[in-house]
């Protein structure tokens, strides 16, 4: 097995060595160190400490997971049948792996010991936070629990993540059964080509004639945004809105109710009184009470706003088309239409003024101009495909900080999206510190012969919001890897990716870079007005239904008792009541096929989304006061926020950071809802 360049002692991961069959023996192997070196810490016949158990504990494993980042992160941004294939075994071997660990019983008396003696000890901050996690990764896993609970516990846990399968296997098989035949083109008026193309193949596939459209999103938006036809959106929307919910095999309405009182029921065993309470003990909003004030108080300063956008939406799409009584089916069209007609800002205009190497050149101007690092490309470093391109990153003082890898282009065996990953997370080891070596990864327009990599606005943003986590990342001066950079709370994790993305709209950065890729011309001042003000564009509508969803999932995970429901639609009615302003359709349910929360990991999560934006409308504020490359509030930020990782409770960090909490009005003021 010598051969194997996984098992070897590297630094940069070896791609262009490795192959596909070397990842299962290097799995094995390193999963048997990583056992071996758990077993020494429970078989160390000394007293428990903070070194010989939590800090062993933390630095075990390292091999183990450096073999699992290449891979994972391989098979996100370049894999083939193999390589899945390859997830599928490997998989449940470090969940096998991670179940032992957690239920080792020997090793938890050992931390426990640990915690318990932690008012004696001395400890950093930094420590005091590795201890707290690591005995609380065991505890909300119930190791603390006796053995009939604990059994409960694995039966419960197995039983939720059988019904959270079939909970998404319905709504999977409800969206692919779906089929709305349209025989006749003049139906498909206002449709894009390609749509509409996509939905003649999709009918001759099916030897069927005419066009079929499906409740796939990149089918189901175009639609709903700019179908003619009304009836057609109606048909087209109910069948997206009442997956899950119609009287047939794939009815989700018990998986629903089964999800939730066994959360619930775990959350109990845990000591907890309900399941919200158990999730957000880990977030930096800590408390139910916390969550539902925030969302009340946006919802309460949107309202007005809503109210008088839907009024402006009714007028208008009874100007144009005499229609009467707006429904849901025709929300996105008209919104569509008014954006239209109101800014006329069509994306082909700006993309020109967005070339990719001048855009990425810019964001490295931003990033020199706030946290004085400078990116030097280097073209010796291995890589797992000739697209991706590696920078070595130095600090202030001209001092090695980080290597970034960055792979822009769509391929076949690249997921779609975006995102940032490391290789290395930065940690200090043995009093050697080890930098990080970070990747962001996309899907941009590639060039061609005559045409340079050309983006949208939005691409711009996501561009500069995957580099945002990558300062994070990069930045990171902590002493243990799994509180260094991004590993924080889930709704503080956000904050550096979209504060990076609010200097896209401010001209004197955009100036550094966006210049028309033929004449030189900065993009001109009336395009950057319209781009913030289109942002903006039905704000209110925008933001509390976001906010309704955030209230639908703590109706849902805030229960503390089961007795109340009625029925799933009823719990949902009962959330939306004052906040959806147009017709209930008694045949549509959300909850039946809102997957983040019944299938993903957002239970209890959902408000994040508007909590994160708070935080980085709340920092960019304080920029804006000071000058938005003002160099003591960049290095406040930098010292604070990016350096400090999860070593510090955010809010405290926060705090350093800002002098004060954050405050939901920046947010209220920036979209435009209340008066600044
Ligand atoms: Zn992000």
């Amino acid at each position: 097995m010598d051969q194997n360049p996984l098992l070897q002692t590297f630094d940069y991961p070896p791609f262009s060595k490795i192959e596909n069959s070397h990842f299962k023996p290097a799995f094995e192997e390193s999963l048997k160190e990583a056992r071996t070196e758990i077993n020494t810490i429970v078989d160390n016949t000394e007293t428990p400490t903070f070194s010989n158990t939590i800090e062993a504990l933390e630095f075990s494993g390292q091999k183990l997971s450096r073999i699992s980042s290449i891979f994972f992160n391989l098979n996100s941004a370049e894999t083939n049948t193999e390589l899945q294939k390859l997830a599928q075994e490997i998989s449940p071997l470090l969940s096998e792996f991670s179940n032992d660990l957690l239920l080792n019983a020997d090793l938890f008396k050992k931390i426990k010991s640990v915690f318990k003696d932690k008012s004696s000890q001395n400890y950093t901050e930094e420590q005091s936070m590795l201890l707290e996690k690591i005995y609380k990764n065991f505890t909300r896993n119930g190791a603390n629990l006796n053995t009939d609970d604990q059994k409960r516990l694995r039966e419960i846990d197995m039983e939720l993540s059988r019904t959270s399968l079939n909970f998404g296997e319905n709504v999977l098989a409800e969206t692919n059964n779906f089929e709305l035949l349209v025989k006749d083109k003049s139906e498909l008026d206002g449709i894009p080509d390609d749509i509409k193309e996509s939905a003649k193949a999709l009918a001759e596939e099916k030897q069927k004639e005419g066009y079929i459209l499906t409740l796939d999103f990149p089918t189901f938006i175009p639609v709903m945004k700019f179908s003619k036809n009304r009836e057609l959106r109606e048909k087209l929307l109910l069948g997206f809105g009442s997956k899950g919910f119609k009287d047939n095999e794939y009815n989700n309405e018990e998986n629903v109710l089964k999800i939730v009182k066994l959360r619930l029921e775990r959350a109990n065993l845990l000591g907890y009184k309900s399941h919200a309470d158990f999730v957000l003990q880990e977030r930096m909003a800590k408390t139910v009470d916390t969550v539902q004030t925030f969302l009340d108080n946006i919802l309460d300063k949107a309202m007005p706003s809503a109210e008088k956008e839907l009024e402006e939406l009714k007028a208008f799409a009874l100007e144009i088309d005499g229609i009467k009584d707006l429904r849901k089916w025709d929300k996105a069209y008209y919104t569509e239409k008014l954006k239209q007609k109101k800014f006329d800002l069509d994306e082909e205009i700006l993309k020109p003024y967005f070339k990719l190497d001048r855009v990425i050149e810019g964001m490295f101007k931003v990033a020199s101009k706030l946290y004085h690092l400078t990116f030097k490309q280097v073209n010796d470093l291995d890589t797992y495909h000739e697209d991706v391109i590696t920078y070595k990153v130095y600090n202030e003082e001209n001092k090695y900080l980080a290597t970034l890898y960055a792979d822009f282009h769509p391929r076949a065996g690249k997921r779609d999206g975006a995102w940032m990953t490391t290789y290395k997370d930065q940690y200090k080891f043995n009093k050697k510190e080890e930098r990080p070596q970070v990747s962001i990864v996309c899907n941009f327009t590639k060039p061609t012969k005559t045409k340079p990599s050309l983006l949208t606005f939005n691409e711009v943003t996501t561009l500069f919001h995957e580099f945002g986590h990558a300062l994070h990342a990069m930045n990171a001066n902590t002493t243990y890897p799994s509180l260094s950079g991004a590993s924080v709370y889930w709704d503080f994790v956000e904050l550096p990716s979209q504060l990076m993305e609010n200097w896209c709209y401010e001209s004197e950065a955009l100036k550094l870079f966006a210049r028309h890729y033929q004449t030189n011309e900065i993009l001109p001042k009336k395009y950057i007005e319209k781009i913030k003000e289109s942002s903006n564009f039905m704000e209110g509508l925008q933001t509390t239904r976001q906010v309704s969803f955030g209230k639908l999932d703590l109706s849902w995970h805030a229960l503390e008792s089961m007795n109340s429901i009625e029925s799933v639609k009823n719990t949902e009615n009962s959330a939306f009541k004052n906040i959806e302003l147009l017709p209930d359709i008694e045949s549509t349910c959300m909850s039946t096929a809102f997957g983040h929360i019944f299938q993903g990991g957002y239970s209890s999560g959902y408000y994040s989304y508007k909590w994160a934006e708070v935080l980085d409308a709340d920092a960019f504020e304080y920029f804006k006061e000071e000058g938005i490359f003002n160099d003591e509030v960049a290095k406040k930020f930098k010292e604070n926020i990016l350096q400090l990782g999860g070593t510090i409770e955010p809010m405290a960090l926060y705090k350093q950071f800002r002098g004060k909490k954050p405050n939901p009005d920046a947010l209220l003021k920036r979209a435009g809802l209340i008066k600044s």
